[in-house]
């Protein structure tokens, strides 16, 4: 394999676009490489400039849950671009994608979607405070809810109560009122609802933990969790940008069978186009405008080619009985594989995985929250990341980030996925 033409666009990009790039991890700086860059991407496969052919495992960054291209997908969005791609008026296919993911997810009665995950997030959190009248929030370190200034607070080494900003130009004002827990440690979140006691308006989790690599929750967690927000009145906000329509059509809220007072979607729910949405019961809905007090707006929210994009994907999952556990069967047999060769090769590991979300930590010992994810970030995870690279494998390129399959990948696909582990390792 080699890399010319994506050398020579990366270098050209760098000169107009910070660092190459339009989000920052697609860089490939963790792990010391050049960005490949993509031409075209077609079920479980993506095609980059000089030709290679790669397996999928980033897939957009979740997504693409049928792989790329999904045709009928990509029909619905042709058809919609040829009558006007965005009028800022109501259109018919707004309301049928809400009714429809109103059907699909357990405990939400009305949904507004947005243009990102992070608009998502943000917004959520937004009506949390509007709704419950209390100013602060939980969120845990590792993990993720798109770069609004409150969410950007360090987790790292021992856990502070009050934010500490981790991007510049994010002021103390925007973070003070974020309070940090830690990831499947409940005693962390009882601590600060005893400290901060009536002031608290919500916990924001991602139900399963894909910003720190994967990070499952623990027996009982979300469980925990919600009993605590009921006690202290405060709401438990479920960050489903990953998990949402991926784990299950009713996403971790029907997998773990824990209820979530909002939810908040974004990747899969367009289809691959930019979207985002929150949902909740109506009364708490209410409390956006036009209806109440809490204003939230977008002039391309609800834009026409994203709303087809997404509810053609979201029908197709309704519409498919079995999609969810072919993907746990994909991914139990990627989990079985990848666990016997570095038995064999004797390398320590440990691999997590909820569904068809998985990473690799290359240590011993469970991973289970931020600190313990960080052992895992190590020279060992970039090698294997490169090895897999030119071996024809697309990972994600940080040891932080989860892997997602897409139903497109055949059991082929996988065999060819583990005879690249074997090479990569033994070319260590
Ligand atoms: N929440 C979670 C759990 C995410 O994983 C992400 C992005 N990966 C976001 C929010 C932000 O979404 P977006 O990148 O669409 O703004």
């Amino acid at each position: 394999m080699h890399y010319t033409r994506s050398s020579e666009l990366f270098r050209h990009a760098q000169c107009y676009i910070p660092g190459g790039v339009n989000s920052p991890v697609r860089a490939f700086k963790n792990v010391d490489g050049v960005p490949v860059f993509i031409k075209r991407g077609k079920g479980a496969y993506l095609y980059d400039e000089d030709g290679n052919e790669y397996i999928d495992y980033v897939n957009s960054w979740g997504p693409m849950l049928y792989g790329h291209a999904f045709p009928p997908v990509i029909q619905a969005i042709i058809d919609k671009a040829k009558l006007g791609t965005s009028f800022g008026a109501p259109t018919t296919m707004e309301s049928q994608i809400a009714q429809l993911a109103v059907s699909m997810v357990p405990g939400i009665e009305k949904i507004r979607f947005v243009n990102s995950g992070t608009e998502a997030a943000m917004s959520a959190v937004r009506l949390a405070r509007g709704y419950v009248g209390k100013r602060k929030i939980i969120k845990f370190a590792g993990c993720y809810h798109g770069h609004a200034d409150g969410f950007l607070i360090a987790g790292g080494s021992g856990l502070s109560t009050l934010g500490i900003a981790s991007s510049a130009g994010v002021t103390e004002s925007a973070t003070v009122d974020t309070l940090l827990a830690s990831y499947n440690d409940l005693e962390s979140v009882r601590s600060l609802f005893r400290k901060f006691k009536g002031e608290i308006a919500a916990v924001i989790v991602e139900p399963v933990a894909g910003n720190m690599g994967c990070v499952p929750p623990d027996n009982g967690f979300l469980k925990g969790l919600r009993n605590i927000c009921t006690h202290y009145e405060a709401l438990l906000i479920f960050d489903e940008v990953m998990t949402g329509f991926r784990l299950a059509k009713g996403g971790a809220q029907e997998y773990f069978k824990v209820l979530a007072d909002i939810v908040v979607f974004g990747k899969i729910v367009g289809g691959g186009l930019p979207v985002g949405a929150f949902a909740a019961k109506s009364d708490i809905m209410n409390e956006l405008a036009p209806v109440g007090a809490v204003y939230q707006a977008g002039t391309l929210s609800g834009n026409p080619l994203a709303m087809a994009a997404g509810y053609e994907m979201l029908r197709a999952i309704t519409e498919d009985g079995t999609v969810y556990e072919r993907l746990e069967r994909k991914g139990q047999y990627l989990e079985d594989g990848m666990t016997a060769l570095f038995r064999k090769y004797n390398i320590d590991f440990t691999i997590n995985r909820a569904g068809s979300m998985c990473s690799i930590f290359f240590c011993r010992g469970k991973i289970t929250n931020f600190e313990t994810a960080h052992a895992a970030a190590n020279d060992m995870f970039t090698r294997f990341f490169n090895g897999m690279l030119k071996n024809g494998i697309y990972l994600p390129p940080s040891s932080y980030e989860t892997w997602f399959l897409s139903d497109a990948l055949s059991f082929n696909d996988l065999d060819r996925t583990l005879e690249a582990v074997d090479l990569t390792i033994r070319q260590f």
